[in-house]
């Protein structure tokens, strides 16, 4: 018997990441009732978009109010540096997950390779699967199948990668951006229309893939070869 999801933690390196990659797939949680709560682990300060000493205020607002669009029932912003999260060791990132984590029985981030090339994506997640595996937690991650990395890394000027091999096979969903767009719309200082965003958004359409995992054991997917 397996216990019903009734909330999820969502764990991140950067705030926006809950809206560029994970805003769809957040909505769809929280409209299917369950509670959605965020651990952001760095507070985005080395981005090269936007600099300027009021960005880690700006950043914050940001992700509290694109928080507010998607429904999240929470906001857990943390200072850890950005781009270094992977020099943070994994059992300090894991107990921050652990104190947030509450009743949820579902972790949620990023596919574990970190899908844009972002080493501080792969530590994100790398934490919440620790979590996940040592509480026999559901984990749910967020990625592009290899055919869509290979052709971002073709048109725009970035490392994306597929999902990592022999973790599970990812399940192709179908999302609606409505909400996404007005979330990602409040991420002003990372500009909600960059390239590397709208290219990916535009071969996806409203398509997803997750990779849900459950007690190491991973779960059939339903429809064929979409990947
Ligand atoms: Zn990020």
């Amino acid at each position: 018997m397996v216990a019903p999801l009734r909330a999820a933690l969502v764990v991140v390196a950067h705030p926006d990441d809950e809206s560029f990659g994970l805003g769809a797939v957040l909505r769809a949680l929280v409209e299917a009732g369950m509670e959605v709560r965020l651990l952001c682990l760095t507070a985005g300060e080395a981005s090269t978009v936007g600099a300027g000493p009021a960005l880690v205020e700006q950043r914050r607002r940001e992700v509290l109010a694109a928080a507010a669009v998607l429904g999240l029932a929470s906001v857990r912003l943390e200072a850890l540096p950005d781009g270094r999260l992977s020099s943070v060791p994994l059992g300090e990132l894991s107990g921050m997950v652990e104190e947030e984590l509450g009743d949820a029985r579902l972790l949620v981030g990023f596919e574990r390779l970190g899908v844009t090339g972002h080493p501080d994506h792969a530590a994100a997640t790398a934490a919440a699967l620790r979590v996940a595996l040592s509480r026999g937690l559901a984990s749910l991650e967020w990625g592009v199948p290899d055919e869509i990395a290979a052709r971002l890394r073709a048109q725009v000027p970035t490392r994306f990668t597929g999902f990592a091999r022999g973790a599970g096979v990812p399940r192709l969903v179908q999302v609606d951006r409505a909400v996404q767009e007005r979330a990602i719309a409040c991420h002003l200082s990372q500009d909600p229309h960059n390239l590397v965003l709208r290219a990916r958004l535009a071969l996806q359409g409203d398509r997803e893939w997750l990779r849900l995992v459950h007690r190491g054991v991973r779960l059939r997917r339903t429809r064929p070869g979409r990947t």
